[in-house]
């Protein structure tokens, strides 16, 4: 798998910024824009490296094209510990969540975020390294990131929760009239 580094490098970029998926019909083709490489390799790569997923496309499926839709993981998380401050050694990225998010408030102005912002530090490069990962741009890796991890989805407004505890004692309050 190592020969196809460089294809698997430049796949999972260009899918990154492209929102982190792609028609597999229409990465091959930029991908071959780079790298001589035939179909049956190029399919290969997909199907054998865990950096892609590969979902069927039901539109094209539809139109009778059999068509894929290339997904790109990575099983590289941010560690949770880490946010607690008591994480003594582990094999996950230690980052600020804001950074990754892209809305830390510390780190740009007067007042230094205490969490890490830096994905070269002497914890997170090696793990990038070792996923292959650490040519990726920053804003590439976060949102790989943001794709994978469960824990990085954003939190659900409380709003959203209340909405049904309203109604419910609106009607109370309804019934109890009546
Ligand atoms: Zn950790
Ligand atoms: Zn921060």
């Amino acid at each position: 798998m190592s020969s196809y580094s460089r294809v698997i490098h430049h796949a999972t970029s260009i899918l990154c910024s492209h929102k982190g998926s792609m028609d597999l019909s229409q990465l091959h083709r930029r991908v071959y824009q780079r790298f001589d490489i035939s179909d049956e390799h190029f399919w290969y790569i997909l199907k054998k490296c865990p950096r892609f997923a590969l979902v069927r496309n039901k539109l094209s499926a539809e139109k009778g094209e059999a068509d894929y839709i290339v997904v790109a993981k990575t099983s590289l998380r941010l560690c949770k510990s880490y946010a607690k401050q008591d994480c003594f050694g582990c094999q996950d990225l230690h980052l600020c969540k804001y950074f990754v998010y892209g809305n830390c408030r510390y780190g740009k102005g007067r007042k230094e975020c205490k969490f890490s912002h830096n994905i070269q530090s002497e914890h997170n490069f090696p793990l990038l390294r070792e996923c292959t990962l650490h040519e990726l741009h920053e804003e590439e890796l976060f949102l790989l990131l943001l794709q994978n991890d469960p824990a990085l989805l954003p939190e659900v407004p409380p709003l959203l929760f209340e909405t049904p505890l309203c109604v419910l004692s609106n009607e109370k309050r309804f019934s109890e009239k009546g």
